[in-house]
């Protein structure tokens, strides 16, 4: 970065500083993960330059015959990747591929059915605060008080009487398997769209480790900078049949030029994503994410649900003397990064609740395994249950700091940090 470094000192600075903060540090939020050094330098790229409004071989600019290429390619390996028809590589984030799919199937008005934010859910599917939950009609299941995990009866019940005009799976704190299948039927038998988020459980449900929804839904979203492992970015994936109606949706319908830096590194990710290493690291990821549930319910912690089939864990601390957000900023001073999160029927208010959510994407990345993820949680205990003891926050945080120069983080090189 030496241009950046002349240039710009200050932005030069703060950057190295998060990269040595992202190297030091046990980041353990399960949306965020570290990307390789390949997507990195695709991300970087002079891509970035060019506009190019359409679609490969349907644009309003000239000048796109390696643009055209690129995004033909990328989208062509989402679809051979996860199995789908038709993949649109052109959404911004989660966020607008949600809207864009909405804005496709439906009428403002028209019924979305999404769990609910509090019990995992995402924004975009129908929360009052979102445009998703103003546009549209949101209805809402839950999961279970005692199970943690959802009823698909209870679905099944709310579909038929609410009768929504699509309804969504796919969360970001539900610590289990979705039944894709259970969906895609209780959808069918109420004439509603299925729509699966995969964001968060993408990168393990190409990697073979949580099964796929590919097959029963319509419509398939997903962010490519969780376990996917890409660029912040997203996909619409979809039958041969919709293809028309989302892609119109993404543009014009909500988007103009394409970010097509964004797009070559979604390429790369895409590639990555298909090697046996890929494999290994997602079946990793959810080993590791069980290793620190016990080590945690060994030491006496609860967990919404009782444990975990993916790569997150969402802690109930109503018992301990401490709320959600304590623990996670006397963990945060520790070195070790996660959020404080609501738990389902949580007693305490969203901005400090009773929870702190986990995940193993980024540890995972760094080649760390179950016996790190046995160490990771004896230091969580050690801050949550002193998490006024300064003192002892900063030997935690020494010791992190000193044990994490033992995992390399992809993407970030110790030397540019020397320089
Ligand atoms: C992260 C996430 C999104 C939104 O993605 P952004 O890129 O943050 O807009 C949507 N749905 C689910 C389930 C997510 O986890």
């Amino acid at each position: 970065m030496n241009e950046l470094k002349r240039t710009d000192p200050e932005i030069y600075r703060l950057i190295l500083d998060e990269s040595r903060y992202q190297l030091e540090s046990v980041r353990l939020i399960p949306s965020e993960n570290y990307c390789s050094k390949a997507v990195l330098e695709a991300n970087g790229s002079v891509l970035t330059n060019k506009y190019s409004e359409g679609y490969p071989g349907r644009r309003y600019y000239e000048g796109q015959r390696y643009i055209d290429q690129i995004e033909a390619l990328t989208a062509q390996r989402a679809c051979a990747l996860f199995g789908a028809e038709h993949a649109n590589v052109q959404p911004y984030s989660g966020s607008p591929a949600n809207l864009a799919v909405y804005v496709a199937l439906l009428k403002p008005g028209d019924a979305i059915m999404g769990l609910a934010l509090p019990h995992g859910g995402h924004l975009t599917h129908g929360w009052d605060v979102s445009i998703t939950g103003m546009l549209y009609r949101p209805v809402r299941y839950t999961v279970d008080r005692e199970s943690g995990r959802i009823d698909y009866n209870l679905v099944r019940e709310l579909a038929k009487r609410e009768k929504p005009r699509i309804i969504v799976a796919g969360a970001t704190a539900y610590p289990r398997e979705l039944d894709f299948k259970a969906f895609g039927e209780i959808a069918k038998e109420v004439d509603a769209y299925f729509l699966a988020d995969i964001a968060h459980i993408a990168g393990l449900i190409v990697g073979g480790v949580h099964p796929s929804p590919l097959p029963f839904a319509d419509v398939v979203t997903t962010t490519t900078h969780k376990t996917l492992r890409g660029p912040r970015g997203a996909m619409v994936m979809c039958r041969k049949a919709l293809a028309d109606q989302v892609d119109r949706a993404v543009f014009p319908g909500l988007q103009g030029g394409p970010h097509n830096h964004t797009t070559a590194a979604i390429g790369v990710a895409l590639k990555e994503a298909g090697t046996p290493a890929f494999k290994d690291y997602a079946r990793q990821v959810v080993v590791n994410a069980k290793a620190l549930a016990d080590k945690l319910l060994e030491r006496g912690y609860t967990l919404v649900s009782g444990g975990t089939d993916n790569h997150l864990v969402l802690v109930d601390l109503t018992h301990k003397k401490v709320t959600g957000k304590q623990a996670a900023k006397a963990l945060d001073r520790a070195g070790i990064v996660c959020n404080y999160n609501t738990i389902p029927y949580d007693p305490r208010k969203p901005f400090n609740p009773s929870g702190i959510r986990l995940g193993s994407p980024a540890v995972t990345s760094r080649g760390m395994g179950v016996a790190e993820m046995g160490r990771i949680g004896a230091w969580m205990d050690e801050v949550i249950t002193h998490p006024d003891d300064e003192a002892r926050l900063a030997k935690v945080a020494a010791e992190v700091r000193e044990w994490c120069h033992g995992f390399p983080a992809p993407g970030i090189l110790v030397e540019d940090e020397a320089s």
